[in-house]
């Protein structure tokens, strides 16, 4: 299956939302990343968007989610938030980033 998100150059794990929320998306944080995580189930390419899980104990940024699917994180350059649809290439789901009941960001399926 080819996947458009993956042939843009301004590649994100957390897509565009387009016009819905185009206004609240430029007042986002912004999230520099340069560092390969060294997360190496994906193209070099892509590895800053990706780390991997160290448990429990792990504290994810603002612009980090969890998938529930492989537990892998998943890096934005941008803060996320509630309603934020995210990519996760190494299991390649699409996930919807949602409020937990802790009041962490999480993230749930969507299909
Ligand atoms: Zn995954």
């Amino acid at each position: 299956m080819r996947e458009p998100l993956l042939a843009s150059a301004d590649f994100d794990p957390a897509e565009d939302a387009g016009a819905r929320d185009g206004a609240a998306r430029s007042e986002r944080r912004r999230f520099v990343l340069l560092d390969d995580t060294g997360f190496d189930e994906v193209p070099a390419k892509y590895r800053r968007f990706y780390r991997r899980w160290r448990g429990p104990g792990d504290v994810l940024a603002e612009n980090e989610v969890l998938c529930p699917v492989c537990r892998v994180v998943i890096r934005s350059a941008r803060e996320l938030r509630p309603g934020d649809r995210v990519y996760c290439m190494p299991c390649m789901s699409r996930l919807e980033v949602v409020r937990g009941e802790a009041g962490r960001l999480e993230a749930i399926v969507r299909y």
